[in-house]
């Protein structure tokens, strides 16, 4: 992908703060972070989003994800973190190669990762129910 922004760093193409590396995984910290530390897991391969990778690449994916987030909240004396990744422009994708991000979480931070809880209607949660189980 020559216009990929996370393939270039992946090629070393461009320079970026890595932190972890393995066979299928890069990670490296976010030019624009939400908190300091808050770092990006990305697969090698380029793929759009979760959906579009493959079982295997996804485990590793996740799982290098799972490390990262351990090590980063050791760095900072055992911090809460959240793991949010974005797909589609709907939900704030901005970058189209898959990413997760691992965002470290401190007293008092001035982020908010809440929403306002909405109400199904009479029967309506087992509908959605049916809907996705449909297309598992
Ligand atoms: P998205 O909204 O697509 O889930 O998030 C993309 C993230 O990539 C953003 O948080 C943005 O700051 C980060 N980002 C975009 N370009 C670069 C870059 O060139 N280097 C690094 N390290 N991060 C980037
Ligand atoms: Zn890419």
């Amino acid at each position: 992908m020559e216009d990929c922004i996370f393939c270039k760093i992946v090629d070393g193409k461009i320079p970026a703060a890595k932190v972890y590396e393995d066979v299928k995984v890069i990670s490296f910290l976010d030019i624009m972070p939400a908190n300091k530390g808050h770092c990006l897991v990305i697969p090698k391969k380029h793929s759009e989003n979760l959906t579009e990778m493959n079982e295997d690449d996804s485990a590793s994916l996740i799982n290098a994800a799972r490390k990262i987030a351990k090590a980063l909240s050791l760095s900072f004396g055992n911090a809460g973190f959240n793991i949010i990744m974005n797909n589609g422009k709907e939900a704030g994708q901005i970058v189209n190669h898959a990413h997760i991000h691992i965002i470290p979480r401190f007293q008092k931070d001035r982020l908010r990762i809440k929403w306002s809880h909405i109400k199904y209607g009479e029967n309506e949660i087992n509908e959605y129910a049916d809907k996705i189980r449909k297309f598992i």
